[in-house]
């Protein structure tokens, strides 16, 4: 999930949002402005609409607060978390490593529904202190707003607490038993599954609503369970390709036969001769035979066509000095975390500043499918 609409740091993680997000803040905004003027005719509509704004802006903070929590854990325990995105379903904090062991997942997973029912407890403390019920009643907006977000929240925690990995509460159940037997992978193999079957749950409770006459809050059950199902299964996935990957070294899949471009090639040709003609998909750039960046399909694409003719081969790598480089001795699972850190589909492999070869995605995922047709 990468952000679209960068907002502000805090404590060095960005805090974005996703366009998606764009539609439920728009929705949640409309359904509270529909339900606070049902509930209080006596409103004007600018009291309605503001309330219904600082409500939802009230609410998306309490997401951030939740996800923050998760990433002080991870960070308390040393995983680096990057950024923290709201999208459509919820908010997620990227968090750079998956955890060592089983206490810091535990700790990680359940930061999260604690913060949100401490942040609902207190809404709901100050809301009955302002006169709320449940019933409604003549209450000020005040009281009004704190109500729900106490519920809201209260909601949320108990939500993220069943036990279907994604979910908080799947991660929790995943470090339970990850606790109990000592194996990681087994733990996943179970918290993966219940998820699986939590996400087809939701998704059949929600068509039943939905046929039942319960519209869009139906379907919308029904998108949850489609995304936990999707989310479910490719982390299952990635977990399989990374055990299939265990012990395998840099050095041992990395190609020392690299293709090579000059630094001062004009880039036109470069695209028209080398890119388009060979099937090879990154270069190394070199002036007098020493190694200065790699290139490939994707530096070029970021660059406009009709500065092609203008630019030289140099001017569009990217330079060693800025490529997080490998060692031979490195995990593949490492090198695999940080290409999908760095968005990038091949890193060089360097030994004391020199370039031993390239390491890059394809070649991994040809390993793992050899592997996977032999075992
Ligand atoms: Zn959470």
């Amino acid at each position: 999930m990468k952000a679209q609409i960068k907002l502000f740091k805090i404590f060095g993680i960005q805090i974005g949002l996703h366009y998606s997000w764009l539609l439920i803040a728009v929705l949640i905004v409309f359904s509270l402005a529909g339900q606070f003027g049902a509930t209080n005719p006596a409103w004007s509509p600018s009291v309605i609409w503001g309330l219904a704004i600082i409500t939802a802006i009230c609410f998306f903070a309490s997401i951030i607060i939740h996800e923050l929590s998760h990433a002080a854990v991870a960070k308390a325990r040393g995983l680096p978390v990057r950024a923290i995105t709201l999208f459509a379903l919820g908010g997620v904090a990227q968090i750079e490593k998956e955890a060592t062991d089983a206490p810091t997942e535990f700790w990680m997973g359940i930061a999260g529904p604690i913060t949100s029912a401490i942040i609902g407890l207190i809404c709901l403390g100050g809301a009955i202190a302002l006169g709320w019920s449940v019933a409604p009643a003549q209450q000020s907006p005040a009281a009004v707003m704190l109500g729900w977000l106490g519920v809201i929240n209260i909601a949320l925690a108990i939500f993220n607490m069943i036990p279907g990995f994604p979910l908080d509460g799947g991660r929790v159940l995943r470090a339970i038993v990850w606790w109990i037997t000592g194996s990681e992978s087994r733990a996943m193999r179970i918290a993966t599954l219940t998820g699986q079957v939590v996400a087809f749950a939701f998704i059949l409770l929600g068509l039943f609503r939905f046929f039942r006459g319960a519209g869009f809050a139906g379907l919308w059950l029904t998108f949850i369970g489609w995304f936990l199902l999707d989310a479910a299964r490719s982390t299952y996935a990635q977990h399989e390709i990374l055990g299939r990957l265990r012990g395998v070294r840099v050095g041992d899949v990395m190609s020392k036969q690299y293709s090579t471009v000059d630094a001062d090639a004009p880039l036109q040709s470069f695209v028209d001769e080398f890119l388009l003609r060979t099937g090879t998909r990154s270069f190394v750039v070199t002036e007098d035979g020493q190694p200065l960046g790699l290139i490939t399909a994707h530096e070029v694409k970021h660059i406009e066509r009709d500065k092609w003719p203008q630019l030289k081969v140099r001017e569009a790598m990217l330079p060693l000095t800025k490529l997080h480089g490998v060692r031979e001795s490195a995990n593949i699972s490492d090198v695999l975390e940080v290409m999908g850190r760095e968005d990038v589909n091949q890193l060089p492999v360097m030994s004391d500043g020199h370039l031993e070869g390239i390491v890059s995605r394809g070649q991994i995922l040809r390993l793992v499918q050899t592997r996977m047709e032999i075992e």
